[in-house]
């Protein structure tokens, strides 16, 4: 039985009193174990009990989803009195923990994509955010986008947000270290993890390895992967953020180009022109489509067909999982039972279509509540993940290739005054969408993009927009990389890591327990991992199942 004191100075005296205790047992007993197996065990048992080992849970990444474990294991492990029993250290590689990828942007017109009352960073508690925005919102950097004074349906520049995530993590840690907890930041960068009778190593690039019982991989959103051909030009940017990086490459009067023309692209589009770019600014992506706009407050409407319990009957019925077909077809009638009426859906089919006719029309709508097809996807929230866990691997992929880029559109809207300001852009030119996006040739100091029958442009500089890769395999990122290589986490077909929904175990072919994963890991298994409001819920469940380990064992 092995002791390590390595990151447990707190708890040293009961570590020597442990060992007081233990030795004498070992000793004796390795004399005479054949005689008095029985006893010896119970002593070792009475021991452990009075003097419990501290374990530890490691959290790789200290995003939004790495404040949420941290912050929801503080308060489980103090409420269930195991500040004794369990440590936690956070590894993260940037030298402010709470930003991440998503919140550390400091363009201020870099928004949410969520309404404040969503994006509480405490389990069960949603609207948290929203209350300190209500106390702090004077002292904050950043913008407030409300009408009227309505900070629960506002939108915020993500900066704000990674402020209070910040200031919810530093108080938290504070506390923890105030009840005797140990707990840890090491801000470093995590490349590797070994896996040793039933504890990990958890391997930094400049500190001493992290000696665990739990891993948690809250890695968030890697970089995207799927233009390295361009990455040696230096007119090709491979990412929207940090912005001043993307900025400092682009001449103003530079005609951009700018590949996606999801939420990423838009975040591409305000900042040039928060910094007084000139030049034309062109989109361009397979479906040419832009995410709808949001509504501030969105007309609340009932679902009668595609709900939990009429999918549920399908699986009850003809004892197999529901098909993406038939989902889609229980959405269509719950939307026209909306709109008290057959609807053509020919036309709202927005592939390959003129960006600005619907972008006006989404304008106008997000400002009377939006339609019936934004509000029933809005009204999903609560029920998506299940409907999707309901499907089949294969289903998951096939709703991926063939719903996806509507579901993504309507899910994931973008604020109204981000709307306004791209709706401006093109009536005065300055910026085009083109769908079908075909051959991108670079040359010295250009790019040529092709799209659609026989459309061409030049742009001087090309900006990549297109997101995180799905496939983990496909993720620049070390660590996944050689824990892939051991089998300690396993490839999901529809995108990320294999891991059991309900404790975000990952599930593994050398059946190692005890690493988890969260976020943008679990972009095939789980629908919404694009959203704190998620995250956050499932994370709760996540620890729960540590500390269930923690006290009762693996097997239990
Ligand atoms: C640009 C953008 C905007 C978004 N906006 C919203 C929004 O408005 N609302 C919403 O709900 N969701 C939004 N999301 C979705 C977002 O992904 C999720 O909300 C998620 O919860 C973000 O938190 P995260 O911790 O998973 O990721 P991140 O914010 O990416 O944080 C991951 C952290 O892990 C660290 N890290 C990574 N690898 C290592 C390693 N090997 N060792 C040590 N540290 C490591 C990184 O430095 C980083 O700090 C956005 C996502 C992006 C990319």
């Amino acid at each position: 039985m092995e002791i390590n004191a390595g990151h447990l100075p707190e708890n040293q005296h009961k570590i020597t009193a442990f060992h007081k205790a233990i030795k004498p047992v070992i000793i004796k007993s390795g004399n005479k174990m054949g005689e008095n197996k029985h006893e010896w065990v119970e002593r070792v048992k009475k021991i452990t009990k009075t003097y419990p080992i501290m374990k530890n849970i490691c959290i790789i990444g200290g995003g939004a989803c790495g404040v949420a474990a941290f912050i929801e294991l503080f308060v489980q492990i103090s409420t269930q009195g195991l500040q004794d029993q369990l440590s936690i250290t956070i590894v993260e590689k940037s030298k402010k923990v709470g930003y991440g990828l998503a919140f550390g942007t400091t363009e201020k017109s870099h928004l949410l994509n969520t309404q404040a009352e969503l994006m509480g960073i405490f389990a069960d508690e949603v609207e948290h955010f929203s209350e300190w925005l209500n106390d702090n919102a004077y002292r904050t950097r950043g913008r407030v986008e409300e009408e009227n004074g309505d900070i629960d349906h506002a939108y915020t520049s993500r900066i704000l947000y990674g402020d209070y995530l910040h200031e919810q993590f530093v108080s938290h840690l504070k506390k923890a270290k105030s009840t005797g907890m140990t707990v840890n930041l090491v801000c470093d960068q995590a490349y590797d993890i070994d896996a040793e009778e039933g504890r990990f190593l958890v391997k930094l690039k400049e500190g001493d390895p992290v000696e665990s019982d739990y891993v948690i991989l809250a890695l968030g959103n890697p970089e995207a992967t799927n233009f390295r051909e361009f990455q040696p030009y230096s007119h090709f940017i491979n990412s929207p953020w940090p912005a001043h990086k993307m900025l400092e490459k682009i001449d103003k009067k530079a005609h951009v180009g700018i590949l996606g023309t999801s939420l990423s692209s838009i975040d591409a589009v305000v900042a040039l022109m928060d910094h007084g770019h000139e030049g034309k600014i062109t989109l361009f992506s397979p479906e040419g489509m832009l995410p709808r706009v949001q509504p501030i407050e969105n007309i609340d409407v009932e679902r009668s067909y595609l709900t939990l319990k009429n999918v549920h009957m399908i699986k009850r019925k003809h004892f197999r999982a529901p098909k993406v077909k038939e989902l889609f077809r229980l959405f269509m009638r719950d939307v026209e039972n909306v709109e008290k009426g057959p609807i053509d859906w020919q036309n709202q089919d927005r592939v390959g279509k003129k960006a600005g006719y619907y972008l006006d029309r989404d304008i106008e709508l997000a400002e009377n509540g939006g339609d019936s097809i934004l509000n029933i996807a809005y009204s999903l929230r609560y029920d998506a993940s299940k409907l999707w866990s309901w499907l089949s691997e294969e289903e998951k992929s096939k709703f991926k290739k063939w719903l996806g880029p509507h579901w993504g559109v309507n899910r994931h809207g973008m604020p109204l005054s981000n709307a306004k300001r791209l709706k401006e852009l093109m009536d005065k030119g300055v910026l085009e969408i083109h769908a079908e996006i075909g051959k991108v040739t670079p040359n010295e100091d250009n790019f040529v993009v092709e799209y659609g029958e026989n459309g061409q442009k030049t742009v001087d500089n090309l900006i990549n927009a297109t997101g995180s890769p799905s496939k983990v395999k496909d993720m620049d990122c070390e660590l996944t990389e050689n824990i892939l290589k051991k089998e300690l986490i396993h490839p999901y077909s529809s995108g990320g890591i294999l891991v059991n929904e309900l404790t975000l175990e990952a599930i593994n072919r050398s059946k190692v327990s005890g690493i988890y994963a969260t976020g943008h890991l679990l972009n095939g298994m789980m629908l919404d991992v694009n959203a704190v409001w998620y995250n956050v819920k499932s994370i709760a469940s996540l620890c729960q199942d540590i500390l269930f380990k923690a006290r009762y064992g693996e097997n239990c």
